[in-house]
């Protein structure tokens, strides 16, 4: 074979080998788009989450090798992008228009009418569809592909936000081609909203509450800044929704609306509840309904949507300024109730942040009764200028915490004057608050603060950190107050006071000898939870984790420089300055000097990670009722030794639902998903 013939030989066998590379490649994405689609949209998934992440696996493996033949719809591109200076502006090719919204029946009504006149005395057919509390954006889709993801913007050109939006795992990034009265549905554009579940609002408030970092007021506001984060990693970590509403194609058209929304379900689009409504009768009956009910919703709605059907009506219409004649927003209200607001107190966290509380007169709201409410910071009762005196206005809405609004002008009392925030602590040691730079929030910086030790000391003995049963907040306000407990330390001192803590009112002996059994036992607890109950800013649950696999013992992690505590995954710039500022703490390093003393765990416990397997890994228990043998907590205790994780609800992404005697709702709710439900020998035999 001449030199020639073997080069054109090889460059055969290479687009040979290129070929079979690519076909590899595309049925992997193909079966992992499929996943996607069983797990995300209609929670059915086929397969495990082990098998998933090798799939997946193999798929970056696969792409790693050939970087040429990654294409943007890749189920891997979805958490890739890299960070943005600004996002880039696009018009849309159709307005999105704001719909007329009302409050009142009585509009409704007019509505009906006047869509009625319009139509020359025609009665039309309505979809009713529920009005999801989210951020309006639209897909654009070039040969099946996701190629354009835009905010509303002002509703003619909004921002290119295509990274984030593929981080969504509910927006398929490639659909089929759907072949509908012989044309094929390629080049098309979706319109829905993003949001995000309740509990997943929640979990991330929980989170931010113990770094104390501020709240997110409500899961719109949550999924509106995330959406406009710059770095799609940071977007990937946030659990967004969509639900579509919208389709419009030059390629096919449909007579009904809810029509397109059918279609969009076949294509795998996740879409809300629509019901066709004929009368007025219907459509009142569709928002009473879902009045009741939307409480009980795992996401928010804020009222209900009123579309004429038929998309030929709808053209017949038209449009009034910016908004659709055929279209209606009706808005439910948020539940508002007035009160008296007694006095404002402020509240000190464990990391100094100084919190103002609205103590009110107790109302009943929305199901529960309401005694205090966050007022957040110093600006914020500057805006509403709110007075203690004033009967304010208490509201529970969007927001999954109620708040205070405003207040009634009429009621104020004529002596009123405006709110001064305090310059002190009130834990009177005389200390300035002080506000940094560009924060909102007030600290106390002292370091002898009784109200953060308090604080600080219930976070240490709290459930997830060292679960010192018995040394809860009451305990723990009283022996703080006598001086008994100064710090975290003196916790593991306690036993030397026995007889001191039996003679303290309501106290017996079998509380006593209880509390010393519990913090004896707490000594045992692994070097993650004692990272995490030392309370370093910005070192939560997961962090401590992380950081108890990657450092050998405390002393490492002490000694670490920025860049080295930076190069863990998942620890980031604020977390290395808070964790360095941590260990430079005089008194902090004498607390771990008497915990190590004590005999708490602060190495890497070899031992225990190699006896036990992670057999368990990547699986979600959830637990309910009581278990014949042993208690839930003990049951927690070996799923998380094995490598497994224990959630508080049940969600599609459950894999487990450990059930025994009594077992409430979760249990509903997890046959309502399909989700596996196992006893207590099922998990016996699973972790023998
Ligand atoms: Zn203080």
């Amino acid at each position: 074979m001449t030199d020639i013939h073997r080069q054109a030989s090889m460059f055969e066998a290479n687009i040979e080998e290129d070929k079979n590379t690519a076909d590899e490649l595309e049925k992997l994405r193909a079966e992992i788009r499929r996943h996607d689609q069983l797990y995300y949209v209609e929670a059915a998934p086929e397969i495990s989450d082990r098998e998933y992440d090798a799939l997946f696996r193999r798929l970056l493996d696969l792409e790693h090798e050939n970087p040429s033949f990654i294409t943007p719809d890749s189920p891997t591109q979805r958490v890739g992008g890299e960070p943005l200076k600004e996002f880039r502006s696009v018009n849309h090719e159709i307005p999105m228009l704001s719909l007329a919204n009302t409050y009142s029946e009585d509009e409704i009504r007019n509505f009906q009418r006047r869509v009625t006149d319009g139509l020359d005395r025609i009665a039309p057919n309505y979809s009713a569809e529920l009005k999801y509390d989210g951020v309006a954006i639209s897909l654009r889709y070039t040969d099946c592909i996701l190629t354009l993801g835009t905010t509303r913007g002002d509703g003619e050109k909004g921002d290119d936000i295509t990274q984030n939006i593929r981080t969504v795992y509910s927006v398929p990034l490639r659909v089929k081609p759907i072949e509908i009265k012989g044309a094929i549905l390629k080049n098309f554009e979706v319109r829905g909203e993003i949001y995000m579940l309740k509990e997943d609002f929640l979990t991330i408030n929980r989170e931010r509450e113990e770094n104390g970092e501020k709240l997110f007021a409500n899961p719109r506001n949550l999924t509106a800044g995330t959406l406009k984060l710059q770095d799609p990693k940071e977007v990937a970590k946030r659990p967004l929704k969509i639900t579509c509403y919208y389709l419009y194609s030059e390629d096919v058209k449909l007579e009904l609306h809810s029509e397109n929304i059918r279609l969009l379900q076949k294509m795998g689009f996740p879409v809300g509840n629509l019901r066709i409504c004929n009368t007025l009768d219907d459509i009142l009956d569709y928002i009473y309904y879902w009045r009741e009910r939307r409480e009980s919703l795992p996401f928010f709605i804020d009222g209900v949507v009123l579309k004429v059907d038929s998309l030929r009506q709808q053209d017949e219409l038209g449009m009034i300024a910016r908004s659709p004649r055929w279209a209606i927003a009706y808005k439910y209200e948020a539940a508002k109730a007035q009160t008296l607001l007694r006095e404002i107190t402020l509240q000190v966290g464990r990391t100094g942040v100084v919190t103002p509380v609205a103590e009110l007169q107790p109302v009943f709201l929305a199901g529960s009764t309401i005694s205090r409410a966050t007022l957040h910071n110093a600006d914020y009762i500057a805006e509403l200028d709110i007075r203690p005196g004033d009967t304010v206005v208490v509201e529970k809405g969007g927001d999954v915490i109620p708040k205070v609004s405003g207040y009634v002008a009429e009621l104020r009392p004529a002596d009123s004057q405006p709110y001064v925030f305090p310059i002190e602590c009130p834990c009177h040691l005389h200390n300035k608050l002080h506000r940094p730079e560009g924060e909102a929030n007030y600290y106390c910086d002292h370091a002898q603060c009784p109200w953060q030790i308090r604080r600080k000391i219930t976070h240490f003995a709290s459930r997830n950190a060292m679960n010192i049963e018995g040394l809860g907040e009451k305990i723990v306000d009283r022996l703080t107050d006598l001086g008994i407990l100064r710090t975290i330390a003196d916790v593991y001192d306690l036993h030397n006071r026995a007889d001191e803590l039996a003679a303290l009112d309501r106290w017996g002996k079998k509380s006593v000898e209880n509390l010393l059994k519990a913090i004896e036992k707490s000594k045992k607890q692994s070097f993650a939870r004692v990272l995490f109950a030392l309370g370093i800013r910005f070192v939560g649950e997961g962090a401590a984790k992380i950081l108890s696999k990657k450092f050998v013992s405390i002393d490492s992690i002490a000694e670490a420089t920025a860049e080295q505590l930076m190069s863990v995954e998942d620890i980031g710039e604020r977390t290395a300055a808070s964790i360095a500022a941590f260990f430079a703490e005089q008194d902090e390093r004498e607390v771990i000097e008497r915990l190590k003393t004590a005999g708490l765990n602060f190495n890497r416990d070899i031992g225990e990670e190699n006896n036990l397997s992670p057999i368990l890994e990547g699986k979600i228990f959830v637990l309910t009722g009581e278990l014949p043998n042993m208690t839930r907590k003990e049951a927690s205790d070996i799923i998380e030794a094995y490598g497994g994780k224990v959630s508080g609800s049940v969600s599609k992404k459950t894999t487990f639902v450990l059930a025994g005697e009594n077992a409430g709702s979760k249990l509903e709710k997890a046959r309502g998903l399909g989700v596996a439900i196992i006893n207590e020998d099922d998990f016996r035999n699973m972790v023998k």
